[in-house]
């Protein structure tokens, strides 16, 4: 029986060794952790959001976004598949698929028995530290062991919240065999930015559009819930504007937020202030706004906020600051806060089934490949299609 060895105990890892065993082959997984899967028992607050009914491949996203279809092809199907598999209750919740305990170490116990049940071979506490082929043979070298094997998938995750276990080695190994690694950098994370109003705003959690301009190019909008923070901005609507924030090398990229996401441009914002003209500017936005939002936005203003909309005579910087408010970005936090990596092992190199174009039997499935996706269980989704494609092949 032909063996296979997959680096890395996560979400990617697992469901590839479950499909791997229905191919009859010997496999092993080989984790450095005590315990599998770490960073999956984080995911979507502890609840797991493992997948969306809209799989509209806009949602994906590559260096090399051209070739990225290329990959996908099929990829409800396996999805389909994989839920099936793993045998976890699935809830839909407005798209959203979701465990339906609400738990993500339902999903996270489910891939273990399967697999083990199976007859995968989970050896926990092996960090491996060195691959290598010798006559068409992978010889791996962990902490304390070396192991042999015909296939080797590895699945070590990229460098999002290396506490769990994900460290970049996977990277290191692609690099051994002559793999290009596209640019590294944390994404789905909170934004640093700069502003004396930060410490007043810290804490507010509104609805909001926020929008990207890089090299004074609009590059991407997001509506949905911000989160205001003493050092910045975060909440989903960051989140997903943060992945290309650092995919672009670019000084000049700019944040503006538009605190009232139902008025599309200042003029229909203008006429809605005029029509409740008898109130004074802070009764107004207090009535529009969370009521420190407003005390921040008349400050910022430098506004007498005593007078009446029809008083005011620069009313187009207190409209602009509304629907047009200009963060200054500093850097995003980095991988301790990051959801995933951005960039990875070059697709270019890898045939549609996630082979190395370069060592026949050698794939590279999950997060350590340059793809990413959106937030809304997009990135699990990667995980389990590349996961079964290279299962599937091998
Ligand atoms: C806080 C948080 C919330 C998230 N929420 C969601 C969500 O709701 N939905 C979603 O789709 N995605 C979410 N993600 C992203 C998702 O968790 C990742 O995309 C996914 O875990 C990647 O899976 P993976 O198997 O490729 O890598 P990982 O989950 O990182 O697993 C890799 C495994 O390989 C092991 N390993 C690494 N190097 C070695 C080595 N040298 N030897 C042996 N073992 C090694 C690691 O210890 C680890 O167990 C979230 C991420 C975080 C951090």
């Amino acid at each position: 029986m032909k063996r296979a060895i997959i680096i890395g105990a996560g979400p990617s890892g697992l469901a590839c060794a479950i499909r791997l065993r229905k191919n009859n082959l010997d496999v092993t997984v080989l984790e450095k952790n005590e315990t599998c899967c770490k960073k999956l028992l984080l995911t979507g607050n502890g609840r797991c959001n493992l997948g969306n009914e809209d799989q509209d491949i806009s949602h994906y996203h590559s260096t090399n976004n051209d070739i990225l279809e290329n990959y996908f092809e099929d990829k409800e199907k396996y999805l389909e598949e994989f839920y099936e598999d793993l045998g976890v209750l699935l809830k839909n919740k407005n798209g959203y698929l979701y465990p339906n305990s609400n738990q993500a170490k339902t999903v996270c116990d489910a891939l273990i028995s399967k697999a083990k049940e199976l007859g995968v071979r989970i050896i926990n506490n092996q960090n491996v530290v060195e691959v290598t082929r010798v006559d068409g043979i992978f010889k791996v070298k962990t902490n304390d062991n070396n192991y042999e094997s015909e296939f080797l998938i590895v699945a070590t995750g990229g460098l999002a919240a290396p506490k769990t276990g994900s460290t970049g080695d996977g990277y290191t190994f692609a690099k051994n065999f002559k793999h290009n690694i596209r640019k590294l950098s944390p994404g789905l994370v909170q934004i640093e930015c700069d502003g004396y109003y930060l410490k007043d705003w810290a804490g507010i959690r509104t609805d909001a559009a926020v929008k990207l301009y890089v090299d004074d190019k609009l590059t991407k909008v997001d509506v949905g819930e911000i989160q205001l923070t003493n050092d910045g901005i975060s909440g989903i609507v960051t989140m997903q504007i943060s992945s290309l924030f650092n995919y672009y090398e670019s000084d000049n990229k700019k944040i503006f937020i538009n605190f009232l996401p139902m008025f599309e441009d200042l003029r229909e914002l203008r006429q809605y202030l005029l029509r409740q003209g008898n109130l004074s500017i802070r009764q107004l936005l207090h009535n529009m706004l969370n009521s420190k939002l407003a005390n921040v936005i008349l400050d910022y203003t430098h506004i007498n906020s005593n007078l009446k909309i029809s008083e005011i005579k620069n009313l187009d910087v207190l409209l602009n600051n509304l629907i047009n408010f200009e963060v200054k970005p500093i850097k995003t936090k980095d991988y301790d806060y990051a959801q995933i990596t951005i960039g990875g092992v070059s697709l270019e190199e890898l045939n549609k089934n996630f082979e190395s174009k370069f060592v026949n039997n050698l794939y590279f499935i999950g997060e350590v490949l340059d793809i990413n996706g959106d937030c809304g269980g997009y990135n699990l989704s990667i995980c389990f299609i590349s996961a079964l494609k290279a299962g599937e092949s091998c």
